[in-house]
């Protein structure tokens, strides 16, 4: 396509494990993998995958263990919490309790929120950052048409009812635009409440600090951040947590246990019973250390360049529309801020993440992103993203849409075979077929080969990926 060959051209910021490599398409074909679906798992850092190379022969227990190794891998765990807490900012008294992800991480949250607290959580927000407090009976707020509207909703309704805490997303995890978390923060303040932001999306492709946002608590995935070893944490205020029960009662989390009552700890180790996962943790401090290198201008400039060069090449397919949480705020299709004042668009962090979705006019989300991989060998999500009402909200609750997604190790070539594959299939169709199968689509008799080492090709579909 020409559309591109006057746009300045943006290389990886940082190499990731599995750049380049080749999958195969149905038409017998390979093509080096364009994973555009970093929102959803982003690929290892290299620099993580090395840092674990060398901690993994001194693996072994942590804490009470006597021998060298237990006593290197302590000091893994116990500089890695600290180096998680130095890259958000946190203060002095917050503490950093390693967690699965951030769904673990929110749903301890919700157990610590005082006794009679309620919580005021919006509509847009993934299941994450949903469920934990619909299962508890708090207050959803609708998001108005602007941003500007909603954030007014917020300030009424913590105005009229005593709030503990509000719970919002960082950015969308289905539109990646960004929630001004340090107004907000002000907002929930002033009216008493804490606020506890959703930071999975925010904090791989932003910077982010509790002190300086004035955020209280912020939760998180190691997998999202480049570091996918199964660690996730809740970083914030010490004294709700503390004073909760613990989060999973067993070995590590307690000072003292007799047979009819237990003396638990505090801090960290109240909510992180069971033997620690030292090497997500490192992973995920590796990460950290890896993004700060980087800085936050360099790693915003690198995603608003790929994320104007995506809006660019799907405005110029009509069939094409993209999605906005703000529909009173229309996105400007070349991706510049919707504010056009500018002390106005800092002041609400008018800005996105790398994550762009949308729909093809004519064609089935699910259908687009099983031809992307099959004759393109790009990666992409389809379906509603574990947002349910946001996507209903936006009117395809039936179809869902589909999500392309970028990060550090993300190019323009990868954009501009997306943008290419699209255009491919609006002028000329696909060349393969398709079908629906237990709810997903797929190429008909695929050929493509599923490496021995993985196994046969899954059949299991996740109602959310699903749905
Ligand atoms: N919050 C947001 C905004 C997300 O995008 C996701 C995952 O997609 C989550 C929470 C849940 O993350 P995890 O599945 O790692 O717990």
């Amino acid at each position: 396509m020409t559309v591109f060959a006057t746009a300045e051209c943006t290389d990886a910021l940082l190499p990731v494990v599995g750049a380049g490599l080749p999958v195969p398409l149905v038409t017998g074909a390979s093509a080096p993998y364009a994973n555009l679906d970093y929102a959803a798992s982003a690929p290892a850092l290299r620099a993580v995958a090395e840092h674990l190379a060398t901690a993994l022969p001194y693996y072994a227990s942590v804490h009470r263990g006597a021998g060298y190794a237990s006593q290197v891998s302590t000091a893994l765990l116990e500089n890695s919490r600290s180096c998680i807490g130095r890259f958000l900012g946190a203060r002095e008294d917050d503490l950093v309790v390693f967690t699965r992800n951030t769904t673990d991480a929110l749903n301890l949250l919700a157990h610590c929120v005082p006794r009679g607290g309620s919580v005021l959580y919006l509509d847009i927000e993934h299941h994450a950052n949903l469920l934990p407090w619909q299962r508890r009976g708090d207050v959803v707020l609708e998001a108005a048409p602007t941003l500007r509207e909603t954030l007014a909703d917020v300030e009424a309704a913590l105005a009229a009812t005593p709030t503990a805490l509000l719970a919002v997303t960082g950015a969308s995890n289905v539109t990646g635009q960004l929630l001004p978390i340090r107004k907000l923060a002000e907002i929930a303040h002033r009216h008493g409440a804490r606020i506890a932001v959703d930071a999975a999306q925010l904090a791989p492709h932003r910077r982010v600090s509790l002190t300086e946002s004035g955020v209280d608590y912020l939760a998180l995935s190691g997998h999202k951040l480049y570091a996918p070893y199964g660690t996730g944490v809740l970083v914030g205020r010490g004294d709700w947590l503390d004073a909760a029960p613990a989060h999973l009662a067993g070995g590590g989390a307690v000072r003292e246990v007799g047979t009819t009552g237990t003396d638990w700890a505090t801090g960290p180790a109240r909510h992180e019973g069971g033997t620690p996962n030292v090497l997500g943790a490192a992973a995920l401090a590796r990460a950290c250390e890896e993004l700060a290198t980087v800085g936050g201008e360099a790693l915003a400039a690198h995603e608003s360049a790929l994320r104007q060069r995506l809006l660019a090449g799907l405005a110029r397919l009509p069939e094409i529309s993209v999605l906005s949480i703000w529909p009173g705020d229309a996105p400007d299709p070349t991706g510049a801020p919707v504010h056009s004042d500018k002390a106005e668009a800092a002041e609400l962090e008018d800005d996105s993440i790398g994550v762009v979705s949308f729909t093809v006019a004519g064609y089935h989300a699910g259908w687009v992103a099983a031809y992307l991989s099959a004759e393109h060998g790009i990666g992409v999500r389809d379906g509603r993203f574990c947002a349910h009402p946001l996507v209903g909200k936006l009117g395809l609750a039936a179809d869902g849409a589909i999500r392309a997604s970028f990060g550090v190790g993300s190019t323009s070539a990868d954009v501009d075979r997306l943008i290419g594959a699209l255009h491919g299939l609006l002028t000329n169709g696909p060349a393969w077929e398709y079908e629906l199968v237990d709810g997903r689509y797929r190429p008909v008799a695929d050929p493509r080969p599923i490496p021995d080492f993985a196994g046969p090709r899954s059949a299991v579909t996740s109602p959310c990926q699903a749905g």
